[in-house]
């Protein structure tokens, strides 16, 4: 049962690693959310360069919140113990990959076929 036990170690690493993530996401989008409604003044010279700034700002807010996301689902998947096994091959998914993509539903080598058939479907 030594597997089991060193896999189970190594899920409770990715999981506090993603609730720091997490958390740290929370802080993010937090201030994200209120700088957009503080800019209420500024000089209309501003305004072009403001409207490139508002879009840029969205969509990291955007990317925050989907990666918010993705962490939130990683962190269901844990607590019921079907995270961090592979889709395909059902073989479990490395840590160092899962600490890199916490929502890596797949081994390397079943994530790049899965690539490889997604590319060849656009043709
Ligand atoms: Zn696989």
């Amino acid at each position: 049962m030594k597997d089991l036990k060193e896999k189970s170690r190594d899920i409770q690493k990715i999981k506090s690693s993603l609730i720091e993530r997490k958390l740290h996401l929370e802080d993010e989008l937090a201030s994200l959310q209120s700088e957009k409604y503080d800019d209420q003044t500024q000089d209309p010279a501003d305004q072009a360069s403001s409207a490139v700034f508002e879009t840029l700002q969205s969509s990291l807010q955007h990317n925050e919140l989907a990666e918010y996301k993705m962490i939130m689902k990683a962190l269901e998947m844990i607590d019921q113990g079907t995270y961090g096994y592979c889709l395909d091959c059902e073989q479990p998914i490395s840590e160092r990959r899962l600490l890199s993509f916490p929502n890596a539903s797949r081994c390397v080598s079943c994530q790049e076929k899965a690539e490889e058939s997604a590319k060849n479907k656009d043709f």
